[in-house]
């Protein structure tokens, strides 16, 4: 057996100016023979798929992948480019392969297209026709439509955040397309929304009662007969599109209707439970979060986390103005892998040991908190390329651009990364030679998939909330397209 594999993913937040373009996806892109090597054995989506492949003795045949991870709307070029190149990829293959693996988001727009990722979907079949068989893994956070699954011969989404399990994901959707191709079994699959926009901070899936939730979707899969899989997908509230919000897929052995009644049940028990699922009181204004953190941080012998959840693209001020503005009593902190490519070029001009002059961060929108003019020391400067070593993405390779890290007085120290990536793991600090134990405070900006690394790693988390583009009260936000008649907008 063949089967093509590619990917395309972005999780777009519309409501950022700008587009995310060709060089944001190619930096990372991989093709053909490349894409097969260059996965096999991570942590990621197509990494499953390539394990599968291998176990199952399937040849692999690389087609495309390209990802932004989260940022603004993908551009419409960006759009033809990786769709074109897929389809194309299928009209060469489709007569030598038995199948298509794909990897999406689920929360792909462009300026012009508000369900991108079923587009992707009926763009490949128009190519290879309604009988192909297609199976699907999309992130947790996807906004899934039902043309998404009336696309797909089957799908599955991760189970956790933070998504310790992508690989993993991709593994069940290919086992079941694979034994849909032996002819081992059937497949059908039941779809239910909630009518829940939930922001990305509560869906945490350690959180109750979302944990309780996603345990009884194990429950019922282990224990009903006929039911394959379940994905319970939180979605993703800041991509304004009309499928925005959660929703359920369960796929059984071919029995459709129970398929749709779990589907139901579960859509159901989220709706009940969707003021819980709003854990608000967690949440904290920036100057009570940071009286927090210094209060705790007084006693603690693990460093303190402060999460600016808010912030999409690592650049907002709010927190970092706060702690320069306020008596830390000596507290140390570390503000790792902010993004500002124009003050990482700057240090890395002026070099180590360099005094410099800044206006650091706050650039990607007027809601990112405006720049803060800092003197910075520069403790170091230059490219940096990581090879990831966390729970997620493990063995892929970043490149981070120009970086540099700085002290800013105050006991405050930030790090700097010209290309988009979040601190979520101890990379942030082991390959810039830092520890976290030398700090009292971390200020971090990722929204869940921090939490497996420093959930043990710190005394505690505080949550804080800022007027960004990713908030926790998701009524804040100006929507055209997503419903409005969803709860939290509708009780
Ligand atoms: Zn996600």
């Amino acid at each position: 057996m063949r089967l093509a594999i590619a990917g395309f993913a972005l999780e777009s937040v519309t409501f950022l100016p700008e587009t995310t373009d060709i060089p944001d996806f190619e930096r990372g892109a991989l093709r053909g023979p490349a894409l097969v090597e260059g996965l096999a054995g991570t942590n990621t989506s197509l990494g499953g798929f390539l394990e599968v492949c291998k176990a199952e003795e399937i040849e692999p045949v690389g087609l495309v992948w390209a990802g932004a991870g989260a940022a603004a709307s993908a551009s419409e070029a960006a759009f033809d480019k990786y769709v074109g190149e897929i389809v194309a990829g299928l009209a060469r293959v489709k007569g030598e392969v038995d199948g298509l693996l794909l990897h999406l988001h689920g929360a792909l727009a462009t300026p012009s297209r508000r369900n991108a990722d079923a587009q992707v979907l009926q763009a490949i079949r128009a190519e290879v026709g309604p009988d192909f068989p297609i199976a699907v893994a999309f992130d947790l956070h996807g906004n899934i439509g039902p043309d998404v699954v009336d696309a797909a011969t089957v799908l599955a989404g991760y189970h956790y955040s933070p998504h310790t399990d992508m690989a993993v994901t991709g593994k069940r959707a290919a086992r079941m397309l694979n034994a849909r191709l032996r002819g081992e079994q059937g497949l059908a699959m039941g779809y239910a929304r909630p009518g829940i926009i939930l922001p990305s901070i509560f869906s945490a899936t350690c959180l109750e009662p979302l944990a309780t939730l996603m345990q009884h979707a194990r429950d019922l899969e282990l224990h009903t007969p006929g039911v394959l899989d379940i994905s319970i997908f939180c979605g993703f509230a800041y991509a304004d599109v009309p499928d925005c919000g959660m929703s359920m897929v369960v796929v059984t052995d071919g029995d459709a209707g129970l398929a749709q009644r779990t589907a139901d049940r579960l859509a159901g028990l989220a709706r009940d439970w969707r003021s819980v699922l709003f854990r608000r009181e967690l949440v904290l204004d920036v100057a009570t979060g940071v009286s927090q953190a210094l209060e705790i941080a007084g006693n603690a012998s693990k460093p303190v986390c402060v999460l600016e959840h808010a912030d999409r693209l690592n650049d907002s001020t709010y927190t970092l103005r706060e702690l320069l503005a306020r008596d830390l009593g000596g507290a140390k902190v570390f503000a790792p892998f902010m993004f500002d490519p124009e003050s990482a070029a700057a240090c890395v001009a002026a070099g180590t040991g360099a005094s410099i002059d800044l206006q650091l961060c706050g650039k990607t929108s007027p809601q990112a908190g405006r720049p803060l003019n800092v003197t910075a020391k520069v403790i170091w400067a230059g490219e940096k390329t990581v090879k990831v070593t966390g729970p997620l993405y493990t063995g892929a390779t970043f490149k981070l651009g120009n970086a540099a890290v700085l002290d800013v007085g105050n006991g405050v120290t930030v790090s700097l990364i010209s290309i988009q990536w979040s601190a979520i793991d101890r990379d942030p600090f082991d390959q810039f030679g830092l520890k976290p134990e030398d700090f009292d405070i971390i200020l971090l900006r990722s929204k869940t998939h921090f939490r497996h690394v420093y959930t043990p790693l710190c005394e505690e988390i505080l949550i804080v909330d800022t007027p960004d583009w990713g908030p926790a009260d998701v009524t804040t936000l100006p929507y055209e397209f997503a419903d409005r008649k969803s709860f939290p907008f509708v009780a």
